[in-house]
């Protein structure tokens, strides 16, 4: 009997602590990666909020043909990447500031020969600029023109600053950019992000089939000083 309730008193202990700890527990992080759903897309930032702008020239429109979290290729490491469809030689700007720290635009336009020649940067796709922004995460610029590139590894980029002409070179079905922004240099996982001078902006990921306007922005407004 002393034995019953000792275990009764200690069973209800323990669930009280568990119960208070739980409480307690740092509340969720925004960002809510779910490794076992490749299709899952969520953690988006309001777009009023968000550090990045359209990585194309302000008035310009251009038609997101592939959004986050598709069947085709946005799956997995790249479920939070976006398509933009544009005609070669379209001016690609930087999307936040930050450091360039790749550079490869040596590759064809309208080749299929992308990932082979990409084994040092994982998943890259097709000519490549990447840039490291100040709390560490990479906005990856896939698919540019052959000799594309405005910057070099180690140029300091400003936000809106152009830094390469759009091309179609990689795995492509059509010259388009492809945007990502990835956790680290060494988790290539992509973030959810959303533009804060996209017309009509979102509160979450743009859609493929619209067609989105970059308006004038102000330059690294969140950035911190
Ligand atoms: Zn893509």
């Amino acid at each position: 009997m002393k034995v019953k309730l000792f275990l009764a008193v200690f069973v209800l202990t323990f669930l009280t602590v568990s119960c208070i700890s739980q409480q307690n527990k740092p509340s969720k992080k925004i960002v809510d990666i779910a490794p076992d759903n490749p299709y899952l897309c969520q953690g988006y930032y309001h777009s009023d909020k968000s550090p990045y702008i359209l990585p194309f020239s302000i008035g310009m429109e251009y038609k997101l043909v592939q959004g986050n979290c598709t069947r085709y290729s946005h799956k997995g490491f790249s479920r939070y990447a976006y398509d933009f469809g544009m005609p070669l030689g379209s001016e690609i700007i930087a999307a936040r500031s930050g450091v360039v720290t790749f550079v490869e635009t040596d590759m064809y336009d309208n080749t299929r020969r992308g990932k082979r020649r990409h084994k040092r940067i994982p998943n890259a796709r097709g000519n490549t600029i990447l840039i490291e922004h100040e709390d560490g995460t990479i906005a990856a610029y896939f698919h540019l023109k052959y000799n594309g590139a405005l910057v070099q590894k180690g140029d300091l980029v400003k936000q809106g600053q152009p830094i390469a002409l759009s091309g179609s070179s990689g795995f492509t079905t059509g010259p388009h950019l492809h945007f990502e922004v990835r956790r680290s240099n060494e988790d290539r996982q992509s973030l959810p992000v959303t533009f804060r001078n996209a017309d009509p902006g979102e509160d979450f990921s743009l859609q493929a089939g619209n067609y989105y306007t970059a308006l004038p922005f102000e330059q690294d407004k969140f950035a911190s000083k």
